[in-house]
């Protein structure tokens, strides 16, 4: 007996024929979908996935990690494995962390009045963004530097323009973006006036830099963030300076110390 089901009638339907596909439009990250991201910077120690699953852990839908040891120069080019880099990106993308932000050695000082200490960290710079990009960061932080008792702070500025361009050469940052942290202006660290960040910004205007704020900072720096007064006044310095459009990062710290200290000590929040 035949089975009714099992006869296929092939028939002529004209919505059928192939027709090629546009491209797909290139897709964005999963985490630029407006959504509010709050992340923390965790430790690479050990494995670098580490620093993914802490902060996936904690809750946070973004994270900030040193990708060597801040506070020592890395030997060698300092490179990222390539099978741990694969690694990194792909268990990120699978935890929808991002933005990705990575912050730099504390001792680069591309201001530095001295020709050695600045050579190294504009090399040093250079490898951070190898290591962002094989990561696939999307931010790399940096404090802008410091002039020296006997420097001024224009050359300072000019110092770390010229180390900006020096450290990008030759490099397709892609998505990269550079962000200068503002700072605390102890000593002669530059970065607490907003008009020494545009001065760095005014003499790269062909390369990705924007604005890191840290609010422990800020405060240290004199701007009165406590007030809702005293924050209208900071941002419409920022905006009038800098820009708000170009800040991207917010550090979120309270200050052991007091209001215009210039000292830099953070405290947890609250
Ligand atoms: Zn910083
Ligand atoms: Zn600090």
């Amino acid at each position: 007996m035949a089975d009714d089901t099992t006869r296929v009638v092939l028939t002529y339907d004209a919505s059928d024929e192939y027709r090629p596909e546009p491209p797909p439009p290139p897709e964005l990250p999963a985490w630029k979908d407006g959504s509010i991201r709050i992340g923390i910077h965790t430790s690479i120690a050990g494995d670098i996935l580490r620093s993914l699953e802490i902060a996936a852990g904690l809750g946070a839908n973004a994270l900030q990690i040193f990708s060597s040891s801040p506070r020592m120069w890395a030997r060698g080019s300092a490179r990222i494995a390539e099978v741990d880099a694969t690694r990194f990106r792909q268990r990120r993308s699978e935890l929808g962390l991002g933005p990705l932000v990575i912050h730099t050695n504390y001792l680069i000082n591309m201001a530095s009045p001295n020709p050695v200490l600045r050579t190294q960290s504009v090399q040093a710079f250079h490898q951070e963004i190898i290591r962002a990009l094989a990561l696939g960061a999307d931010f790399l932080v940096t404090h802008p530097g410091s002039y020296g008792k006997d420097g001024r702070p224009d050359e300072g500025v000019a110092a770390i323009a010229q180390g900006l361009k020096q450290a990008t050469r030759g490099v397709k940052l892609g998505g990269l973006q550079l962000l200068l942290e503002n700072t605390a202006g102890q000593g002669s660290s530059l970065g607490c006036f907003f008009e020494e960040l545009r001065g760095i910004l005014a003499e790269c205007p062909s390369l990705p830099i924007g604005i890191c704020l840290d609010t422990a900072h800020l405060f240290a720096a004199g701007w009165d963030i406590r007030t809702p007064g005293g924050l209208d006044q900071t941002l419409a310095e920022i905006d009038r300076t800098v820009g708000l459009r170009r800040v991207a990062v917010i550090h979120v710290n309270d200050s052991k110390t007091a209001l215009g200290s210039r000292v830099d000590r953070h405290d947890h929040i609250g």
